[in-house]
């Protein structure tokens, strides 16, 4: 897979300082088939490689609990930057940098970009460094771009899957977001977390689009799930089960809002929520999600209830209105 930087070299230099024994390693979906590759890479260090074939979508996910069950002593991470405070197994994160050329993508972006001059320019980890480049062609084009920086995500102008508090963080600012990078998932975090067009450059299709529309669809199937679960009497509190997704004490707080609400809560322990696992549970009529939010917000018509957000189920609640969570945001804190 050439379209990756995978810091091979880096890796082994690593691994041998460390001078550990095991290593498990970690990949998302579209960095498995590389994994055979790695594991030769790691044991050239005189390391045992352990290949995790396991899901993992998120840096929320670091397999610290199969790490311990294996007695491996690191952890190689690929794919996201760090994202949890701590690991209770060593851990180093290999961001895979993609290698593929950006401009064409970003050029055919341009003519959606009309009428905007304002631009908040963003990407996943995998893009970071063509926004620079980005930057001076968008200039060229009479175009003034910005890029948002909170605090604590790694990167300014990176977007997590969970986390745009870095585009939020200019939406007064921009007219509209430049998401460059693959597919609608970011694109769509972002129009949802920010009610501004966005546009994508995809390099991997190599063409540009609107994701807006299916924003205001989206919003529509989420409105309707709220309206659905005022109704529900048994509640079921999703609690993750993935290390960066445990919300106990938000778990803890939503059920006691719903019991204040005269109304039945479960608490639901999950690593891996799916529309079959939540078929188990007939009685239960609407599920508040304190793992990964974008379980909820991607295909609410996937699920038979209503997987409602905290903050969307604080406007179900009737704690807050429908347009203030809009400007908070359908999903972050
Ligand atoms: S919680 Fe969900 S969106 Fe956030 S990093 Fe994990 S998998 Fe990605």
């Amino acid at each position: 897979m050439k379209h990756f930087d995978f810091e091979e070299e880096r890796l082994q230099q690593e691994i041998q300082k460390l001078g550990v024994k095991r290593v498990l390693i970690q990949l998302p979906q579209g960095l498995k088939p590389e994994a055979t590759r790695i594991a030769k890479i790691v044991e050239k260090t005189g390391a045992l490689a352990l290949i995790s074939a396991d899901s993992c979508y998120g840096a929320c996910d670091v397999a610290v609990n199969e790490a311990a069950n294996l007695d491996a002593d690191l952890i190689i991470h690929f794919g996201h930057s760090k994202f949890v405070k701590h690991e209770s197994v060593q851990t180093i994160y290999v961001e895979t940098r993609a290698l593929i050329n950006t401009a064409e993508a970003i050029e055919k972006a341009l003519p959606l970009l009309y009428g905007y001059s304002k631009i908040g320019l963003a990407t996943s980890i995998q893009h970071l460094h063509a926004l620079d480049d980005a930057r001076e062609f968008l200039a060229r084009s009479g175009k003034t771009t910005m890029l948002g920086e909170a605090k604590h995500i790694g990167y300014a102008g990176q977007v997590i899957g969970c986390d745009y508090s870095n585009v939020r963080s200019i939406a007064d600012e921009v007219d509209v977001y430049l998401f460059i990078g693959g597919g609608i998932f970011h694109a769509l975090g972002i129009a949802l977390s920010t009610s501004k067009p966005t546009i994508v450059a995809d390099p991997y299709d190599n063409r540009a689009f609107s994701v807006s529309e299916t924003a205001q669809k989206l919003l529509k199937q989420h409105w309707a799930c709220i309206e659905q679960a005022r109704n529900a009497k048994n509640i079921g509190v999703i609690i993750g089960l993935k290390l960066g997704q445990k919300r106990f004490e938000d778990a803890l707080r939503v059920k006691e809002l719903i019991e204040k609400h005269g109304k039945t809560a479960y608490l639901i322990a999950i690593r891996e929520i799916t529309p079959d696992c939540l078929l188990d549970f007939p009685t239960i009529e609407a599920y508040v999600n304190t793992a990964c939010p974008r379980i909820s917000l991607d295909a609410p018509g996937k699920f038979a209830k209503p997987i409602l957000t905290v903050n969307e189920f604080m406007v179900a609640s009737g704690e807050v209105s429908w347009q203030s969570m809009l400007k908070k945001g359908l999903f972050e804190n």
